[in-house]
């Protein structure tokens, strides 16, 4: 049997309290209700956006979350993980006082925020899941631990994975650090030295210290040193960064899919999944920039198939408009390499019912 995505259109601009009335609406009509258990301990994962981010999920549908998660006796909490790159949300501090920042208070959305890997992105455990790259993966403890699990995920384009949705949410969002940095190991970029023109934002913001300008003044990346996180060529304004396509390109995919699986293999029949499908920007909420939608805004997708859900959101946005998230946003990148890896290693299905509520 094909599992069922959910599907319950808004109107594009719909206001965060219209977003949160049908999130309301399609957490009693789907069947997210069995994925909970009394006494539970709940994990909502979801991303507060970078600094200047303001196209990410608003505290109404996370509150929205938190009371429906409550209702079913269970205990909710907000988690998130630290970013590789340095900014906002690179350690627990940082992090808790940025999303307060940005509007996820316990006043707003009923419950308290628990950095998932610790104070510095290191608290982590191992979970077993012999896929094709990693006989086991890093995922952050506090995850692992968590009963059950809710995600709210952001569909956008992704610089390095075509698509960030839930796929992306699980496997880079509840990657310890050291997780993440096995996922982006491949990808090396480098200086295109006639763009560049030192400006030295590359250098401020790439975590591995690995980026100098050179006697020319042009910015030169250490190789050796690199971890491949793609920060500086989101940050460099002049395209004057490129990533190294003679790395295998569907290496990263293949990664994020392995951790997503790992992030909810131990919770099978744990946990639901909610694809918001407004606001949705070439670039992801980890940039800190202000964005503007690429597409009109189509509504929620809720299902408890990881896979099925981002399928179903690039199915949809392909039928709204003249092609598909990724396409409009990188096209380069095939996002299906990171779906067909997941439902391979057994994640969840290629194929879906699809319920207009
Ligand atoms: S951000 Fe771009 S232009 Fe600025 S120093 Fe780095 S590579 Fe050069
Ligand atoms: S040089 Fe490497 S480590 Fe530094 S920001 Fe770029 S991709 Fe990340």
């Amino acid at each position: 049997m094909k599992p069922k995505v959910y599907f319950l259109p808004l109107p594009d601009g719909a206001a965060p309290a219209a977003q949160a009335a049908a999130l309301a609406t399609l957490f009693a009509a789907s069947d997210a209700a069995q994925a909970l258990a009394r006494n539970d301990f709940t994990l909502i994962k979801f991303s507060v956006g970078e600094k200047n981010n303001d196209t990410h999920i608003a505290p109404a549908l996370v509150k929205t979350a938190v009371d429906f998660v409550r209702s079913a006796g269970a205990s909710p909490f907000l988690g998130e993980t630290s970013t590789l790159y340095k900014g906002e949300r690179m350690d627990a501090v940082k992090h808790l006082l940025h999303a307060e920042r940005q509007g996820f208070s316990i006043a707003a959305t009923g419950a308290p925020f628990i950095m998932l890997d610790g104070l510095l992105g290191n608290s982590e455990l191992d979970v077993e899941i012999q896929g094709e790259l990693f006989p086991s993966v890093k995922i952050a403890r506090e995850a692992v631990l968590a009963d059950s699990l809710i995600t709210l995920n952001h569909p956008t384009g992704h610089v390095a994975t075509g698509l960030g949705a839930c796929i992306k949410n699980l496997g880079m969002g509840l990657a310890s650090r050291m997780g993440k940095m096995r996922q982006h190991s491949s990808m090396k970029p480098a200086v295109i030295a006639e763009k560049c023109v030192a400006c030295k934002k590359c250098l401020e913001w790439c975590p591995a210290d690995c980026i100098a300008l050179t006697a020319h003044n042009k910015a030169l990346i250490d190789p050796a040193r690199c971890i491949g996180c793609g920060e500086c060529l989101t940050v460099c304004r002049f395209d004057a960064i490129q990533y190294n396509w003679g790395a295998d390109p569907t290496y990263l995919q293949k990664a994020m899919a392995e951790y997503a699986y790992g992030s909810v293999k131990a919770k099978a029949g744990k946990a639901y999944h909610f694809n918001i499908m407004v606001n949705m920007t070439k670039d992801c909420d980890c940039i800190s920039r202000k964005q503007h939608k690429l597409i009109p805004d189509l509504g929620i997708l809720a299902s408890a198939d990881p896979v099925a859900i981002d399928v179903a959101t690039l199915d949809l946005t392909a039928k709204a408009h003249s092609a598909n998230l990724t396409a409009l946003s990188y096209p380069k990148h095939d996002p299906y390499i990171q779906l067909r890896h997941a439902a391979k290693v057994g994640m969840g299905s290629l194929e879906y019912e699809l319920i207009d509520i």
